[in-house]
């Protein structure tokens, strides 16, 4: 049985109706940059999160951009960001000018170890950047504490977990700002690019909004140096209709990543360990295994797509190289990225496809 990593036509035929309304909704108002469309996703998606504010942007990465440049981090100064992640979260602060300062991460759980956070501090640190990777929340109650004794601002990259829950609260304001991303493939997507910041703070939403667009608020005046990074009406018209989906996809995924945790406990195979104050959206189900290769070799025969996230940590990257890292440099990270294998996981996900694959994997591992 052929099964496709990730489904991206399935959520949008199964809204099929809504979306073609929504989309000539926009396409007959003649109105195409910002505006009600925009205005109206970022009040649902506010609500959604738990936050006061949510200003919508061009993409994730722009997100985390332009959320570091309204919390003030700049050339000079540091911030502390995951030694595994995406690189979007590095790039975010190399595009402000200042510096990304690696910290590894908790074996278990693969998201930031805030144990360690504190050790690398120094007079030039600004900002944290916990990412909630894989839709798992990082443990942010000592990130929030250690930021409070030393005055650092918290950006929490959201990117994979729209909907997770921290202590029974939604991700969306427990930092200073929330960058998410609505990139097709996450759990919230669009129909192409788009991304958002959350936050409680008048002042961070009232920046970002200047910061999206020509740091103009009205015509003709431009109070700072902004961008072009505005969230298109017509993808923040499908989007409004996907939140309302948001919750019961989640649990589609939750109940995906159920079979596989009970299914796959017995085998020589490091499971996503699922800390009791999490609850993840299951943007990826990544299992950890010392003999990756031959077992993607075995689910790929039996055309079962699998993908690697990511195969090469960010400070190997030859982005950068102007960091100097060499390999070893961060080998909780190195290792994780070499032993690290995502299965399917989605909302249209089949019960008979997640036979196949549980199927397939034993089958690999025993
Ligand atoms: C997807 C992603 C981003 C970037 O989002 P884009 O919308 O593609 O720019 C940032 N951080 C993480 C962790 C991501 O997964």
């Amino acid at each position: 049985m052929k099964v496709s990593f990730l489904d991206l036509r399935g959520p949008y035929l199964e809204l099929k109706d809504e979306i073609d309304q929504a989309i000539h909704r926009v396409v007959n108002s003649g109105w195409y940059i910002l505006g009600e469309e925009v205005d109206a996703f970022e009040d649902l998606y506010a609500k959604y999160c738990g936050a006061a504010h949510c200003v919508g942007v061009a993409n994730g990465l722009d997100a985390l951009h332009l959320g570091l440049l309204a919390l003030g981090v700049g050339p000079g100064d540091e911030v502390i960001v995951p030694s595994n992640t995406y690189i979007a979260t590095w790039l975010a602060v190399s595009h402000t000018g200042a510096v990304p300062v690696p910290s590894e991460p908790d074996r278990g759980t693969c998201n930031i170890n805030p144990v360690d956070i504190e050790s690398i501090i120094t007079s030039r640190t600004k900002a944290i950047i916990p990412v909630h990777l894989y839709g798992q929340p990082a443990d942010l109650d000592p990130i929030l504490e250690v930021a409070r004794r030393y005055g650092l601002k918290v950006l929490e990259d959201g990117a994979q977990a729209h909907g997770a829950r921290y202590r029974g609260k939604r991700i969306g304001a427990h930092g200073d700002a929330v960058a998410w991303s609505f990139y097709p493939s996450k759990n919230l997507g669009a129909l192409g690019d788009g991304g958002a910041i959350t936050t409680n703070s008048s002042e961070i939403a009232a920046a970002v909004r200047l910061l999206r667009n020509y740091g103009s608020r009205k015509k003709d005046g431009n109070e700072v140096k902004g961008f072009n990074s505005r969230l298109d009406p017509l993808q923040a018209a499908v989007l409004s209709v996907k939140l309302k989906h948001l919750d019961e996809w989640n649990s589609r995924r939750r109940y995906v990543a159920r079979q596989y945790l009970q299914k796959l406990v017995d085998l020589d195979l490091l499971l996503p360990n699922v800390p009791e104050w999490a609850e993840p959206v299951w943007h990826l189900f990544v299992v950890r295994s010392r003999t990756r290769d031959e077992l993607r070799a075995v689910l790929n025969a039996r055309e079962i797509a699998t993908m690697i996230h990511y195969p090469v940590p960010p400070h190997l990257q030859p982005a950068y190289a102007d960091l100097g890292f060499v390999r070893g440099a961060f080998p909780i990270s190195e290792e994780v990225h070499e032993t690290v294998v995502s299965l399917p996981i989605g909302p249209h996900v089949t019960d008979s496809e997640v036979e196949a694959v549980v199927n397939a994997v034993r089958d690999a591992c025993l």
